[in-house]
């Protein structure tokens, strides 16, 4: 009997001593499909977020052997319920864990609605270079082929792989890993729903084997992170969709709500018609700084083209998508006001 329990604290320690040496991941979980449930196989009639992170980690027992994992519940929401605050919350969290050494790698699982801009806002306030890796799933874990698991466990290898150091935040889904600043949600409802349409993915995960094969420049000059604090505030930015025939009313709207910045999801190159000139010409005069973007998704909008930007005292969002001009916007104006300085920020981060 004693020789027994000699031999079984022999093994418990082993494994101990083995689970140190296995790469440190912190799991931030903050609800979306992957932590769905329905009542039936198919999706519909499913509620996002409801299962907790620990039955997640449970789906996939096998990456106990690659690495320590431990999972955190930030919040559990559907991620078009995603807020300021909750990025406030992930964002500072991630921070700490980073300064206190408690992780190599962060896996953060979210919904996919609006998990890019999540990613890019992470990208533009984290200071380290370790690896983090945002991913969810497109079916809840009760479907049929749930695509959840893979892509969590894929997650979990691209964030305790060396070569995904400081490659800034990271998206991984259906194998492919794709840029936080370039990847964009490309389907509402097939499993491979991720795309980068300017760059296309940085590279693949798969079998448990992670392959680079191209790098942003703009993760290669790493950005200077843009300091967030608790206390930070950040101002309103709204976007406003441009259409055929559309009327300016939502941006005199918005003047009128005295926001700080308005982002248009302009046509082709940022363009838009004579009424949101005129109406943009009003918020400029306002003091409300205007960005164009555009609603085509790949390409850039280009500085002084159709739009003579410094008559109109418009900037460009360069090849960001409105919703994360948005982003950008909001963070660079607690740095400056000063619109030229935010022109800057816009063709460098
Ligand atoms: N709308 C939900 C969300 O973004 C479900 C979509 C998903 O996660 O795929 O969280």
């Amino acid at each position: 009997m004693k020789k027994l329990l000699s031999i079984l604290s022999f093994l418990i320690l082993i494994s101990q001593v083995q689970a140190q040496q296995l790469p440190r991941v912190i799991i931030l979980a903050t609800g979306g499909t992957i932590a769905g449930a329905g009542a039936s196989a198919d999706r519909a009639g499913y509620t996002a977020g409801k299962i907790p992170i620990d039955d997640l980690i449970g789906t996939i027992p096998s990456v106990k052997k690659i690495a320590s994992i431990s999972g955190e519940q930030v919040a559990s929401v559907g991620s078009q319920d995603m807020t300021i605050d909750i990025w406030k919350k992930l964002a500072i969290r991630i921070n700490e864990i980073f300064k206190n050494n408690e992780a190599d790698g962060i896996v953060i699982t979210h919904g996919t609605d609006t998990q890019e801009e999540t990613a890019y806002f992470l990208d533009l306030v984290i200071t380290s270079d370790k690896p983090v890796v945002l991913t969810g799933s497109m079916r809840p874990a009760t479907a049929i082929s749930a695509d959840g698991p893979k892509n969590l466990y894929d997650a979990i290898t691209i964030a305790i792989n060396p070569k995904s150091k400081g490659r800034g935040v990271l998206v991984s889904f259906n194998e492919g890993i794709y840029d936080a600043r370039e990847v964009m949600k490309l389907s509402t409802t097939k499993t491979n729903a991720f795309g980068s349409p300017n760059t296309g993915p940085v590279g693949q995960a798969y079998d448990g084997r992670v392959e680079y094969y191209s790098s942003s420049d703009r993760e290669v000059n790493p950005k200077k992170p843009i300091v967030l604090t608790p206390d930070t505030k950040l101002p309103r930015v709204d976007i406003v969709y441009m259409y055929a025939d559309a009327p300016a009313d939502q941006i005199d709207m918005l003047i009128s709500k005295k926001v700080a910045g308005i982002v248009i999801a302009g046509v082709g190159n940022g363009n838009f018609n004579k009424a949101y000139m005129d109406a943009v010409k009003r918020a400029v005069a306002a003091g409300v700084i205007v960005c164009r973007a555009s609603r085509t998704p790949s390409g850039r909008v280009v500085l002084h083209d159709e739009i003579n930007d410094e008559e109109l005292g418009t900037i460009v969002s360069d090849d960001l998508t409105p919703q994360k001009a948005r982003v950008l916007l909001m963070l660079a104006l607690t740095r400056t006001k000063d619109k030229k300085q935010l022109q800057e920020i816009f063709f460098t981060y």
